[in-house]
């Protein structure tokens, strides 16, 4: 079975609004197995509107339109299925009732224009909208299925939920759904292809999608099977074998995120954790602290974004400074013993310190070092270890990616990977 969803609205043609209510429907759409072959945002305008329903339609069994069905002048959803389909709109004295007893209960009288909400296509459904004035309009004949939902996401997501999901269940095989999600980090993504390529390939009964974002890659595996249970077993049968292949690169089974993993990490073990930043400019603090509850391990971090806050508040040597510079090898250790000794003062053992220090750019650099080179240091009670790494270009990009190296650096510290 094949979807297609239409979002209404010229407000969703500007550069200041998203149609996010596609990506609510997709998600649901999904947990049926219906998958969603196009999607499109049209604004206010009847013809094209009406064209973009037909077409959809000819291509696709279930359509939905979200948004224009509310009472104002530019709300043609109604008008445009009317035209795709031929059918005319029917009245509703009902739902003209129910609108007035809400403009009622809100003390204020209702403008004629709301009556346009209790128009609906013959032969539709009419699915009842408590949380909003116009009603969805459920349409099932020869074409196959069209929708229509209130653009309002507080209006729509509960209206899908709860009563589209039940009524498109009388459609769809019993099939359920289940996708597991594995993270990896310290690898790149065509290593991770070249390695897993064939171990996915080879297992056609689940569907394999790689995402890959700065410093993290995300392999999704989804199943379906009768049950929940039966499809989850499926989809873990495969994240198995993958990851005994990627090894402990796969920092997460269930799609949790680096920073939960490191803050599983340093709770189950007891270990505090101290920063000392440069480029990143305070953001590994607030990743290391994003996650509730990290008052138990983190003790606090030091941004020492000037040279002379590395000279003065960390003791990061002159001769060093003057030297090897702010972003080297000595800086980015003598930057991690600090932020360890810090947080052994604060916390007490054992404890790990992680510096950052680079050029972010666009300015910057030296020619032995270039922009987008960036010094990791983590020091713990056994000693130091310094990472250099190149990072490219674009300012946001490459502190972005030095957070994510740092927390995968301290993951791998904790486990004891080299
Ligand atoms: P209303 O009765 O509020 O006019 P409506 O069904 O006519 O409802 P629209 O006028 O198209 O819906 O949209 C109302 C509001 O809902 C928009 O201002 C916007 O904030 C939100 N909205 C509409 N479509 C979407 C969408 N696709 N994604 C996210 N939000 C949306
Ligand atoms: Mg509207």
């Amino acid at each position: 079975m094949q979807a297609e969803i239409i979002a209404v609205g010229s407000e969703l043609l500007t550069p200041t609004r998203v149609d996010t209510n596609s990506l609510f429907l997709t998600r649901k759409l999904g947990e049926r197995g219906i998958l969603l072959a196009r999607k499109s945002v049209v604004g206010d305008d009847r013809q094209i509107l009406t064209n973009e329903i037909r077409r959809a339609r000819e291509a696709s069994d279930v359509v939905i339109l979200t948004g224009g069905l509310g009472p104002t002048l530019d709300d043609l959803t109604r008008d445009a299925a009317s035209d795709a389909t031929g059918r005319p709109l029917v009245r509703h004295e009902w739902i003209v009732r129910d609108i007035e007893e809400r403009f009622r209960r809100f003390n204020r009288p209702m403008a004629k224009v709301n009556e346009r909400q209790a128009y609906v296509l013959e032969g539709a459904e009419i699915l009842y909208n408590p949380r909003g004035t116009a009603p969805g309009q459920w349409l099932e004949d020869e074409q196959g299925i069209l929708i229509l939902l209130p653009g309002p996401p507080r209006e729509l997501k509960p209206l899908f939920a709860e009563t589209c999901m039940r009524m498109l269940d009388r459609h769809v095989s019993q099939q359920r759904f289940f996708t597991q999600c594995l993270r990896v980090a310290g690898i790149g993504e065509s290593d991770v292809e070249q390695r897993i390529g064939k171990i996915y390939s080879g297992d056609p009964s689940v569907t394999t999608t790689i995402l890959s974002a700065p410093g993290d890659i995300q392999i999704h595996l989804r199943a379906g099977a009768p049950t929940e249970e039966a499809a989850r077993a499926i989809a873990e049968a495969l994240g198995a074998k993958i990851r005994a292949e990627l090894g402990r690169a796969v920092y997460s089974l269930n799609g949790a995120p680096l920073d939960e993993t490191v803050a599983g990490l340093l709770r189950g073990r007891g270990i505090k954790v101290g920063v000392a930043e440069s480029c990143t400019g305070g953001l590994l603090a607030a990743k290391l602290t994003a996650v509730p509850g990290s008052s138990e391990y983190f003790a606090g971090g030091f941004v020492s974004y000037s040279i002379a806050a590395k000279r003065h508040w960390l003791g990061v040597d002159e001769a060093v400074l003057d030297t090897r510079g702010a972003v080297s090898t000595e800086a980015a250790e003598a930057m991690a013993i600090k932020a360890r000794e810090r947080t052994v003062e604060a916390l007490g053992e054992p404890a790990i310190g992680v510096s950052v220090t680079g050029y972010a750019g666009p300015g910057g650099g030296t020619e032995q070092d270039p922009v987008g080179t960036v010094f990791f240091g983590i020091a713990d009670e056994e000693g130091s270890a310094i990472r250099r790494r190149q990072l490219g270009l674009g300012r946001n990009r490459v502190r972005a990616l030095a957070v994510q190296i740092a927390l995968e650096l301290l993951r791998r510290r904790i486990l004891g990977i080299s």
